[in-house]
């Protein structure tokens, strides 16, 4: 039954064209626009790049769409290779690239060890466009896996690949002399285990013959200029560990099953840091170390808050908020008044608005005030960074991050009713984020906490319509 059903699933899916590149790039269009605060947004708030970054990294996830209708397909590779070999659509599948790829009786397992271009040049005479489609995907794939995971390269095989060219060219499969395939198909099998390090000639001598050895020597070559490119030797080549060994392109047609992982490895791999580190050190923060960035991004990634609010606390984040002092580089008149909407006198950043504003200094006196009284404890306001981005260390939902979060959105929304900044709105979004927290029944796990159950007895008291 479940092989019926399935067959005609993938006969579904095969019958579904590739969108044209336009139609993606429309359609991507529209998607960018859409975050974009509808189009209306005077500049990028960040680059596409960024934007695509998962929220632990510091972005938006905002979804890649050609990105996204590849790893659909590819899902369907992890089913090609899992699926049992007696199953009629992958019999069918296989079927037609042995005879395109010239490999009698092709397995699963036998195609786990051809060289990713050689799979590709199989699917070129491919005629159906599905596994024509998906099955081109491997070359950018196992690129791309072993961008992310130098260290397992031991495990590939070295023909018909992109990444080891002997000259100006992979070298084929076919051609290898039978005694360098037969005993050194994986990158691992270079390697002497006696010294760590590469074989010499005379330990090869012995049993391959000049030509053979001659060959040995070009690949061993292009495989060591690879590793130098990427700044490893043969002896950080990860040893292979006990257990069942991946070969070829095992590891990643098994660690990558749903289209979900596919997704993760076709995004292009991060460089370096984001941007906005770099601009928060250069203004009022000094020096955050990496850790302290990945510990906000992850806080940032984990929150459930409304999604206006989430939003700006990205932007936040980014040093990208539409405050005044963003009219200076959009308005070309020079007329702008870049100053801080709330006391009128220093220009309005978000380092100003949420630290060193004077107006802003006397409403989180006030919030912290109204706080103790009602739900105890002390935020520590003398600090500059959970101002800005909360107190990273503990989770998005602590009190005490709450706290800052409702300060400062109720901060960045009355700008425009200032000079006084009403408490109304910030007890309005404590009251929503504590509904979020103590849905349900998970407000009895936290009964044991003082300054929790003062603020379970406000937020029911608030629920009831009663804002203290
Ligand atoms: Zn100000």
């Amino acid at each position: 039954m479940k092989a019926l059903a399935l067959s005609k699933v993938t006969h579904l899916i095969q019958v579904i064209p590739d969108p044209n590149p336009d139609t993606i790039l429309k359609l991507q269009c529209k998607i960018n626009k859409f975050i974009w605060e509808g189009g209306r947004s005077k500049k990028t708030v960040v680059g596409i790049a960024q934007a695509e970054l998962p929220p632990d990294k510091g972005g938006l996830a905002v979804p890649n769409i050609s990105n996204f209708w590849k790893a659909l397909k590819a899902s369907w590779i992890n089913r090609l290779f899992t699926a049992p070999e007696e199953t009629t659509w992958k019999q069918v599948a296989l079927s037609k690239l042995a005879v395109a790829m010239k490999l009698p009786h092709l397995t699963s397992n036998k195609l786990l060890l051809e060289g990713t271009q050689a799979i590709l040049r199989g699917t070129k005479s491919l005629s159906n466009p599905f596994w024509n489609a998906t099955l081109s995907l491997l070359p950018v794939l196992e690129a791309r896996f072993y961008e992310r995971n130098k260290k397992l390269v031991g495990e590939r095989t070295w023909w018909d690949t992109d990444a080891f060219k002997v000259g100006a060219n992979t070298l084929a499969k076919k051609k290898v002399p039978p005694s360098i395939a037969r005993r050194f198909p994986y990158i691992r099998d270079f390697i002497n285990p006696n010294t760590g390090a590469l074989y010499s000639d005379p330990d090869l001598a012995v049993t391959l013959s000049k030509d053979s050895l001659s060959t040995w020597n070009r690949v061993a070559a292009s495989i060591t200029s690879y590793l130098t490119s990427n700044s490893m030797t043969w002896y950080d080549i990860d040893a292979p560990c006990l257990g069942p060994q991946h070969e070829g392109l095992s590891r990643i047609v098994i660690e990558h099953s749903r289209s979900k992982d596919f997704y993760k490895l076709l995004q292009p791999v991060q460089k370096g840091r984001n941007a906005n580190e770099r601009d928060w050190e250069n203004s009022c923060l000094g020096k955050y170390s990496t850790d302290k960035w990945n510990k906000i991004y992850r806080n940032y990634s984990k929150l459930k808050v409304n999604y206006r609010v989430k939003y700006q606390e990205w932007r936040i984040i980014w040093k990208r908020q539409e405050l005044n002092h963003c009219k200076s580089k959009y308005d070309q008149s020079g007329n702008s008044n870049i100053n801080c909407t709330l006391c009128l006198e220093k220009t309005e950043t978000e380092a100003h608005l949420y630290i060193d504003c004077p107006v802003t200094q006397n409403f989180y006196s006030r919030a912290s005030n109204w706080w103790k009284l009602f739900l105890g404890g002390h935020p520590p306001l003398q600090l500059k960074g959970p101002r800005l981005f909360g107190l990273e260390n503990c989770p998005p939902d602590d009190l005490e991050n709450i706290f800052f979060r409702a300060c400062r959105y109720t901060i960045f929304k009355s700008r425009y009713k200032g000079p006084l900044i009403s408490l109304d709105l910030f007890k309005q979004l404590v009251r929503d984020e504590l509904s979020v927290k103590y849905r349900g029944n998970k407000y009895r796990l936290l009964l044991e906490r003082k300054e929790e159950v003062s603020a379970i007895c406000w937020h029911s008291l608030a629920m009831e319509g009663q804002l203290l």
